[in-house]
């Protein structure tokens, strides 16, 4: 029985164009529009953490009716926003992006540049002419650029996120937009890089002041308990980023933008797939003050898989889940707050990375006799030199970082990496070795990276992650869609993987410098299949398994009772037949999907088990349809 339900529900698949090398091309717009969701700072072990927690729909969409990669982890050592976001979409590790920091000293300039800053430019959307930003210090492409090539520029391509480095880095070259706020009044802004102007709907949005109704709101937990306030403090006036970045209001005013942009961008409604990155800025800006494990930080947890939930409810009515495919991941994790590790007698510590800076610089004044700033910066536990400074005393680079390094020592530092010497290559062959070497860009002038031990933070105060420990590393790596065979995979998995991945189900080249592989044990096998129209052998991809359309023991009513009434049954019967006929004759088009999509609502697992009553209370002529 259950066989034969399979092939009739894989011949009404086939009739829709789902199965077999159409399984998804962007050239053809299927899927219509992919979605990554980027969540910033988030660790890998929290989806587990608060798994019986977590609602219907949300993070569950993933977990249960998705691929789950529960052991993915970032291979360098470099694990902040800018470069995990340009990781996540080129595919690439720092040394072959480029992007090893948020921030870095440029020696041209002689200042301290941010890794999206653009002088080339200027912000649109907010009054002053400020600089703008743009990917121009990306060393590769992204996943969308390469989208876009494939499809002769047909793809839409878009980036949001509360930080500019968040939306502009992982959108690529060729996006159409990337958005992000005014820190101070939480208006959306983007670049002269993409539009002279906001768009109008933009415009509206903010015009419309909706991000004043996120302030003076207070954030409170499910016993009512107030957790933050988003109050401006009396005579200051309120910056958004900080009062609303830091409670799950910040996501709300996230995803009613990003709804805005696929409503009036129209995404998901053109003619080759569209990519939207979103990137949710929340979790971080409120994870460094508190740490990983408090309740503050699992109250913004649970909001945010209420808030994914009506996320992906849109989504399903808009486009249709059937039409969507979804990634989620992370940009790096984060230590425990340096209190609790030592409370469990692990060696946690908060030091001054600026006291260090301080120690570094008078340390070298005396060796070399010579007062001045040699390092410019210390983002702990990475320090950026000053050229100049060293030159004045005669010190080329490779001393000069090697000085550097050595003084790092003494303050805890258990070693370094140069970048002359990443640069040549010369790190040892182990795990750590390799990681640094990862890490290394030849942006950003001279710079040492130093090895922390782990627990330690490089201010005083709150929590961190740039590290190339496990609670930094570990991220989470899901996908949601079609071609995905839902299930939970402990294989090695790294962030790199998921532009590769999607690019091969795209049917695309992958980004230039993309080092990861496809995750195929969460695709279902390929065989060898005689006779095509082009006249060979093809290879045909099988539909996921029955259960992974949602008919999985306990998650679902099985078909028989999807249709609970002989009416009901009848009517979605003739539906069925009627889509089937003339889905016959426009085998490939698209309409078909959308017309399966209005029978029902939002979600994937009740419209499937509509098409699965309706093929069973008459496979047979369903199965002739086909034909
Ligand atoms: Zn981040």
């Amino acid at each position: 029985m259950r066989s034969s339900l399979r092939s009739s529900l894989l011949g009404i698949l086939l009739c829709l164009g789902l199965t077999g090398t159409g399984a998804g091309s962007a050239y053809n717009a299927r899927p219509k529009l992919v979605v990554i969701i980027v969540i910033d700072q988030f660790r890998g072990d929290y989806l587990e953490r608060y798994r019986d927690q977590w609602g219907e729909g949300g993070f569950r969409l993933l977990l249960d009716h998705g691929a789950n990669f529960t052991d993915c982890n970032y291979n360098y050592a470099n694990t902040r926003t800018a470069p995990g976001h340009a990781t996540l979409l080129t595919g690439a590790y720092t040394n072959g992006h480029g992007i090893m920091a948020n921030d870095w000293w440029d020696p041209q300039k002689k200042a301290i540049v941010a890794a999206a800053d653009d002088d080339q430019t200027k912000l649109v959307g907010v009054a002053g002419g400020a600089p703008g930003a743009s990917p121009h210090h990306l060393l590769a492409d992204t996943l969308g650029d390469e989208l876009k090539l494939a499809t002769q520029g047909k793809s839409r391509v878009f980036g949001i996120a509360l930080k500019d480095r968040a939306s502009v880095l992982p959108a690529g070259f060729a996006a159409n937009g990337a958005y992000w706020i005014d820190r101070t009044t939480g208006a959306w802004i983007t670049s002269t890089y993409y539009r002279s102007e906001l768009p109008r709907w933009a415009q509206d949005f903010n015009d419309n002041k909706r991000a004043e109704k996120y302030l003076n709101q207070d954030w409170k937990d499910s016993n009512g308990n107030i957790l933050r306030s988003t109050r401006p403090a009396a005579g200051k006036p309120g910056n958004f980023y900080d009062l609303v970045g830091s409670t799950p209001l910040a996501n709300d005013y996230e995803f009613e933008f990003a709804r805005e942009l696929i409503t009036y961008e129209k995404l998901g409604n053109g003619p080759a797939t569209d990519l939207l990155i979103v990137s949710l800025s929340a979790n971080d800006i409120l994870g460094h003050k508190v740490g990983p494990d408090s309740a503050e930080m699992q109250a913004m947890a649970l909001a945010m898989d209420r808030q994914l939930a009506g996320f992906f409810e849109f989504l399903g009515h808009q486009i249709g889940l059937a039409n969507v495919w979804i990634a989620l991941s992370a940009d790096h994790g984060i230590a425990p707050l340096p209190q609790v590790a030592a409370g469990m007698h692990l060696p946690g510590a908060n030091v001054s990375g600026d006291k260090i800076r301080a120690q570094i610089n008078s340390a070298l004044s005396a060796r070399f006799s010579h007062k001045a700033e040699y390092v410019k910066d210390l983002d702990y536990p990475v320090t950026w030199l000053d050229s100049d400074a060293f030159a004045a005393v005669k010190v080329n680079e490779q001393d000069a970082e090697r000085a550097v390094g050595e003084a790092l020592k003494p303050a805890g530092l258990r070693t370094y990496y140069t970048r002359s010497q990443l640069e040549r290559g010369d790190a040892p062959n182990t795990e750590l070795g390799s990681k640094y070497l990862h890490s290394y860009s030849p942006l950003g002038g001279w710079y040492v990276l130093g090895v922390p031990p782990p627990f330690t933070i490089g201010f005083i105060g709150g929590t961190d992650h740039a590290t190339p420990y496990t609670y930094d590393t570990h991220v989470p790596l899901a996908f949601y869609g079609l071609p995905f065979q839902p299930g939970t995979y402990r294989t090695h998995a790294e962030p790199v993987d998921l532009a590769p991945t999607l690019a091969s189900l795209l049917g695309i080249n992958a980004p230039t410098h993309s080092v990861g592989r496809v995750l195929t044990e969460a695709l279902p096998p390929s065989r060898r299949v005689a006779g095509s129209a082009h006249g060979g052998d093809r290879e045909e991809r099988s539909m996921p398994d029955v259960e992974g359309l949602g008919f999985r023991q306990g998650t679902m009513a099985p078909p028989s009772q999807a249709a609970t009434s002989a009416a009901e049954a009848a009517n979605h019967r003739t539906t069925a037949i009627a889509a089937l006929k003339s889905c016959s004759t426009q085998r490939q088009g698209s309409w078909s999907i959308q017309r399966l999509e209005s029978w029902s609502s939002a979600s994937q697992d009740f419209r499937v088990s509509v098409l699965a009553a309706a093929v069973k209370n008459d496979g047979r002529t369903a199965a002739e349809g086909v034909r």
